[in-house]
């Protein structure tokens, strides 16, 4: 069985619209060496469709199959556990879940829905978990850089939910052990013959590493000095960027 390679999107391979330098060249590489490459994102305020388009119309060549997502973790969950979700979530993201029954929902699902959260969505959720519905996160990041700035991203929508209904969430997206398990079982790789690349010492190596895999982060995106601090697991491999990760894993250090 070949080996496999989880690489996170945005921070990792690109900024923005903008390749980072070199990515896509070291996808490439990796390829041709013949590694399994697979895309790994909590990106919630767009479908799978939306994102594929968007990173091949950067350059990257990349297969709809080869892209896992958060939101995509949260559906097999729902779907596992027979419920019904409320999609406090981005309209983009509604068609991933069109397959599941809706009507008298007992999960509230929770993804980054920008301008959707509205006082009327968020009470709806309120009173749905009130009456026992379970709440489910596909993440907690606090903000993301968006084009204009700052921005909040689900978290803090989260936490309010988790205090006025006084409510745990179960968050699905990347570091959860319920991500990389999900991952490792859809492309039927064991933990210890895969390596993570990421931009985010907590989230991608932190929680890959935990889920058995090797980890490498690397210093583009979201990486600040001293993140390294943050990996939480001992042995992992840090690198200025995706072409030295690249590097690394093809000289099998
Ligand atoms: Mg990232």
């Amino acid at each position: 069985m070949s080996s496999c390679v989880f690489i996170d999107l945005s921070g990792t391979l690109h900024v923005g619209r903008q390749p980072l330098p070199g990515a896509i060249e070291a996808v490439e590489r990796l390829r041709n060496a013949g590694y399994r490459v697979r895309f790994v994102s909590n990106t919630s305020s767009k479908s799978r469709r939306r994102l594929l388009g968007a990173l091949q119309k950067i350059g990257f060549d990349i297969a709809y199959d080869e892209l896992f997502t958060a939101p995509l973790v949260v559906h097999r969950y729902l779907q596992h556990h027979r419920l019904r979700p409320f999609l406090l979530v981005h309209p983009d993201l509604v068609e991933e879940f069109t397959d599941l029954p809706q009507n008298d929902p007992d999960a509230v699902v929770v993804g980054c829905a920008l301008e959707h959260f509205t006082y009327a969505n968020l009470n709806r959720a309120f009173r749905l978990l009130k009456q026992g519905a379970r709440l489910i996160a596909t993440g907690r990041t606090a903000c993301f850089e968006g084009k204009n700035g700052l921005q909040l991203d689900a978290g803090p929508f989260v936490a309010a939910l988790e205090y006025a209904a006084d409510t745990e969430a179960l968050v699905l997206g990347k570091p959860s052990a319920g991500f990389f398990e999900t991952a490792m079982e859809e492309f039927s790789c064991p933990g210890e013959r895969i390596t993570m690349i990421g931009d985010d010492a907590a989230s991608d190596v932190g929680g890959a590493m935990a889920a058995g895999m090797r980890g490498i982060l690397v210093q583009t995106g979201k990486y600040r000095p001293g993140d390294e601090d943050k990996i939480g697991q001992p042995g992992a491999i840090v690198v200025p960027d995706m072409a030295a990760a690249v590097e690394r894993i093809l000289r099998k250090e």
